[in-house]
């Protein structure tokens, strides 16, 4: 037992750039909730059945204020992006139905689909180098698609998690709305990172997650919608009268809401400041390259999550004694953390929220690791 109470963090005070971590950072009040609200079933203190109707702690307030934020109608908590993705695919499934995907889409879209019993069509990306999702290619796909069954609904990831691509979301919304297929966007890496409007886009549902990009602890999710899929969405149980079926009748029913309510003014302030952050993302992008480390995806870069790609690391890794583990023993060293062990030849990065000085760090790392193995 004795490897077990308290653990400390092995990363702890190292430079983050792991795509996962760098936006679920908590703010400070944050981190107050975190201890003030650790208990469990904290929020239930007063709650008469429904977590969206709690007035103290003021959740009901503050899914209230997440529809403008989402620009959505209608928003709700849920217990990650994935469970969002899952309760809208689940709700709008039917025998023998589609959902049409992006080809750069997420792990867990393929999966919510495969759980709510929805066979999945892929939109495919353009390939090596800019692996990009053309808006023509949904309306070829749903073409196709609709003469084996009904397409309930398209789903882009905006931006995707491998290469940061951001799609024009609208131009494809316009073409789902064209085939009548609601379109959900997938903001995991979106909402709480950069300005993203819903309605303004033009989508049907809007996902993000609380532990990716709003500098909250998880597993939190939000999700938007439009009103006209509320019936559907939010449908209640027959058996008790007051629990929504989609939602299991509550989702995140602790301290996660708490972290996610404690950040979101922080969370407000800082998608300002997008643009400063794309600016770095940039100017990183650019950096690597003249190291010979080469970005893809859409460039200039529109987004802090980068992929990356390095022959030269790839062949170091053949010959290195630690083999391709070399450049994560290499970060390590350096206290720098979020490149995956034992990639070399492609990893992906996120520069967001990462000051410039640190990023001048890991520049220089790569520098002198390049030189150290030439
Ligand atoms: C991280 C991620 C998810 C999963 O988010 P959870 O909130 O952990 O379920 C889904 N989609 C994309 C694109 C992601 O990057």
């Amino acid at each position: 037992m004795s490897k077990f109470g308290f653990i400390e963090r092995q990363t702890k005070g190292f430079i983050n750039i792991d795509p996962l971590q760098t936006g679920g950072k908590l703010s400070e009040e944050a981190k107050k909730a975190l201890v003030e609200w650790g208990d469990g079933y904290s929020v239930c203190d007063f709650c008469a059945g429904r977590l969206e109707e709690i007035k103290t702690p003021p959740i009901h307030d503050f899914i209230e204020a997440l529809p403008d934020f989402l620009g959505c109608d209608i928003a709700r908590i849920t217990n990650g992006a994935r469970e969002a993705k899952f309760a809208v695919m689940h709700a709008l499934s039917k025998p023998n139905a589609w959902v049409v995907i992006d080809g750069n889409a997420h792990y867990t879209s393929y999966i919510a689909a495969e759980r709510a019993g929805l066979n999945v069509a892929e939109v495919p990306n353009t390939g090596y180098p800019e692996f990009k999702i053309e808006p023509d290619r949904y309306a070829e796909v749903i073409e196709e698609t609709k003469r084996k069954g009904d397409v309930v609904l398209a789903v882009l990831t905006y931006p995707d998690g491998n290469y940061g691509n951001l799609p024009n979301a609208r131009h494809i919304a316009k073409i789902c709305h064209d085939y009548d297929v609601p379109l959900l966007l997938n903001c995991a890496y979106a909402v709480g990172r950069m300005p993203v409007k819903m309605k303004e886009i033009g989508a049907d549902f809007i996902v993000g997650s609380g532990h990716k990009s709003m500098a909250s602890a998880g597993p939190i999710g939000v999700l938007g919608m439009r009103e006209e899929y509320a019936g559907q969405l939010l449908r209640r149980s027959e058996k008790y009268k007051n629990k929504e079926v989609e939602f299991l009748g509550c989702t995140a029913r602790g301290v996660t809401i708490m972290t996610l309510i404690a950040s979101f003014p922080y969370v407000v302030e800082r998608i300002k400041q997008w643009d400063k952050e794309v600016e770095k993302a940039r100017w990183f992008s650019e950096k690597m390259e003249e190291l010979g480390i080469v970005q893809l995806g859409d460039k200039p870069h529109n987004h802090d999550l980068m992929f990356f790609e390095s022959e030269r690391l790839y062949e170091i890794s053949k010959k290195a004694k630690k083999g391709r583990y070399f450049l994560y023993r290499e970060l390590k060293k350096r206290k720098i953390h979020g490149i995956k062990p034992g990639l070399t030849k492609h990893f992906k990065l996120s520069t967001y929220m990462v000051p410039k000085e640190q990023l001048e760090v890991v520049l220089n790392a790569f520098g002198e690791i390049l030189e150290k193995y030439s």
